[in-house]
């Protein structure tokens, strides 16, 4: 089945949650196909993690990394406090394109009130997390990089260590016109950073939710399978790192 088949990608969280003993709940709509996502009881007003995938169509290791990572660890899943998005963009998922189905980048309109954005906004309410996590892909990398937004000491370079053995790092110093050190772009932002480009969900997190936010890129010319590995190993080095 290939991973644009949004309703097999459901399909696949609906039984993992109830493996896990989790309810995949929907709360809006777009384009007629409904979104989903995942709170656990662990999760409180504080120190989560806010994980999600798919908001541009056309990176499905973000989608299947995050699904593949949540079915390694089914078994403890409940136990650790974290709200999920499986996929923001599932009409850009479908039709295998970054875009919605009114050409709009959704990851450059956090800052606007899209209905998908507001009831993103409505899940979230007032929580901090202690880190979020937005998994991506870019066709241009030349092996896996990672955003780092921090307020605290950065640890990135083990993050992407972490993933060594699935993917080797992107060797470019300069990476979408930004200094890259061995796959990783720490960025220092201000809201006038994005007055022009428009708030990605990343920073907007950043912005009003957490004080570590973290975005993987995976390399999409690479074989499918590497890049979920790496995204799992990524997100498992996150979690530990996190939550321990
Ligand atoms: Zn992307």
């Amino acid at each position: 089945m290939s991973p644009h088949h949004y309703p097999h990608l459901v399909l696949r969280w609906k039984t993992l949650a109830r493996r896990a003993g989790l309810r995949l709940l929907p709360f809006a709509e777009a384009d007629g196909v409904p979104l989903f996502y995942i709170e656990t009881p662990a999760l409180a007003e504080r120190d989560g993690i806010y994980l999600s995938a798919g908001i541009h169509g056309d990176e499905p290791a973000g989608t299947e990394g995050l699904l593949a990572w949540a079915e390694k660890n089914a078994g403890r899943l409940r136990t650790l406090p974290l709200l999920i998005f499986p996929c923001l963009n599932p009409w850009g998922l479908m039709h295998n394109t970054r875009a919605d189905s009114a050409g709009l980048d959704l990851n450059r309109n956090f800052h606007r009130r899209h209905p998908v954005v507001t009831a993103v906004r409505q899940i979230v309410g007032k929580r901090r997390f202690a880190a979020s996590v937005n998994l991506h892909e870019d066709y241009d990398a030349e092996g896996l990089y990672l955003y780092e937004v921090t307020r605290r000491s950065g640890c990135g370079e083990k993050l992407i260590a972490a993933a060594s053995r699935a993917l080797p790092h992107d060797p470019r110093k300069r990476i979408e016109g930004r200094g890259a050190r061995n796959g990783l772009i720490r960025r220092h932002v201000t809201p006038k950073t994005f007055a022009k480009i428009g708030v990605p969900e990343a920073i907007w997190l950043y912005f009003e939710h957490t004080d570590h936010a973290f975005t993987t890129e995976t390399p999409s010319e690479f074989a499918l399978e590497r890049r979920i590995a790496a995204q799992v190993a990524v997100l498992d080095a996150i979690v530990a790192r996190t939550l321990n």
